[in-house]
């Protein structure tokens, strides 16, 4: 996305979607600047990881309009595949191909649209490797790494593409408790480069840290947005300080 400074990176305006008859985002309104991180919390069920899919195409929605940089998504179908291409998405479940070396997991779509020759594509995936920390790995299959390790390759392939923006949805849940740390570690690192990020996260020592603004959902919609220490010290919703207190 051809992104001017004055271009928030996300723009979502008044949007709705159901499945079926079931009204899953309810009018949401977010603006990220660029350069912004934004932790996304809430209960389970309240539409963070559909709002997220919303973001990078992965799902349709009925009204309203979510703009990445200058692109409105759906306006026209190129410019749609570009926002996308530069989204990079980071799941709870790895999502790593396990029939690929680490390597050729991080050159994939490097080597497709448009298409990259293999060394370039190698040495960008072998750089990306040592930021998040496992350079030794790149011959590895994702099932000889621990979880923490799958999922700082799934970070290391998104930056391979280059994205304007990051999005994660519960990197670290899936997690033993152990690597969550070194993967938000990368995050943070990440975040200090001043990489625009959106983090569907309940790791609260991170929003506090990272965040420019935590936004709290429930129930498909956007029941506050507050700074971390506004947020942490009095959330306004009772929802929000219900929520807050199941974390403690
Ligand atoms: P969260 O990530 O906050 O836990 P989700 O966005 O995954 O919430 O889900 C929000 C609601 O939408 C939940 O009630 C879930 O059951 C429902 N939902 C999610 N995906 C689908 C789908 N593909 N079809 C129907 N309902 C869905
Ligand atoms: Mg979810």
């Amino acid at each position: 996305m051809t992104q001017t400074d004055d271009k928030p990176a996300v723009q979502i305006t008044s949007l709705n979607k159901w499945y079926g008859a079931f009204h899953v985002l309810k009018e949401v309104n977010l603006t990220i600047p660029s350069g912004s991180r934004f932790v996304i919390c809430g209960p389970s069920g309240s539409g963070k990881s559909t709002l997220i899919r919303c973001l990078n195409g992965l799902e349709a929605y009925q009204q309203g309009t979510v703009t990445l940089g200058t692109i409105r998504l759906g306006d026209n179908a190129r410019e749609t595949a570009l926002a996308r291409r530069q989204t990079g998405m980071v799941f709870q479940s790895f999502n790593l191909f396990p029939h690929l070396t680490v390597l050729s997991n991080c050159t994939l779509a490097l080597r497709r649209v448009p298409s990259m020759p293999r060394k370039e594509a190698e040495s960008l995936a072998r750089h990306f490797l040592e930021k998040v920390r496992i350079p030794e790995q790149a011959d590895k299959y994702p099932a000889q790494l621990s979880g923490g390790q799958q999922q700082r390759v799934a970070i290391a392939r998104a930056l391979c593409m280059n994205p304007r923006l990051m999005l994660f949805d519960e990197p670290t849940s899936a997690l033993d408790p152990e690597m969550v740390k070194e993967v938000l570690d990368v995050m943070t690192g990440l975040a200090h480069d001043g990489m625009t990020m959106i983090c569907v996260t309940h790791e609260m020592g991170f929003a506090r840290e990272v965040a420019d603004q935590v936004v709290f959902m429930d129930q498909g919609s956007i029941v506050e947005q507050a700074s971390p220490s506004a947020f942490f010290a009095t959330p306004n919703h009772p929802r929000a300080r219900s929520f807050l207190n199941t974390l403690l």
